[in-house]
């Protein structure tokens, strides 16, 4: 008899455990949505972080099948692409809104053009 409580405490425990670390992986993988669907300049990375939160896996794999591609290599080319006519502008620091990409002096706080926060 004493045994067998011991199986059902041992059986509860590891029923807890596996949630508990779900849930670990779940909120981890839901941060990492959020980041990366930031990182990506997607318009509604809380939403994403909604879908992976309820849909779980599933929700994963369709973030993963419909994300933007990373914005890096397209910025590059605007960067390099506008460098050699900034000879002649004054001298500031050029920047672009993490946001919508928009051409703006570093000493701005905010974009112009959508209103997003410059860190
Ligand atoms: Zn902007």
């Amino acid at each position: 008899m004493i045994f067998q409580m011991d199986m059902y405490m041992m059986i509860y425990l590891i029923i807890f455990l596996v949630i508990f670390i779900c849930c670990c992986c779940n909120i981890i993988i839901c941060v990492w949505v959020y980041k990366d669907a930031e990182k990506r300049n997607m318009n509604d990375p809380a939403i994403w972080l909604a879908v992976v939160l309820l849909g779980g896996c599933v929700g994963c794999i369709v973030y993963l099948i419909v994300r933007d591609p990373l914005p890096s290599s397209n910025q590059d080319q605007e960067t390099s692409y506008h460098t050699p006519q900034s000879n002649d502008e004054p001298s500031f620091d050029i920047i672009y809104c993490p946001s919508c990409g928009a051409k703006l002096d570093s000493s701005v706080k905010f974009c112009g053009k959508c209103g997003n926060e410059i860190e």
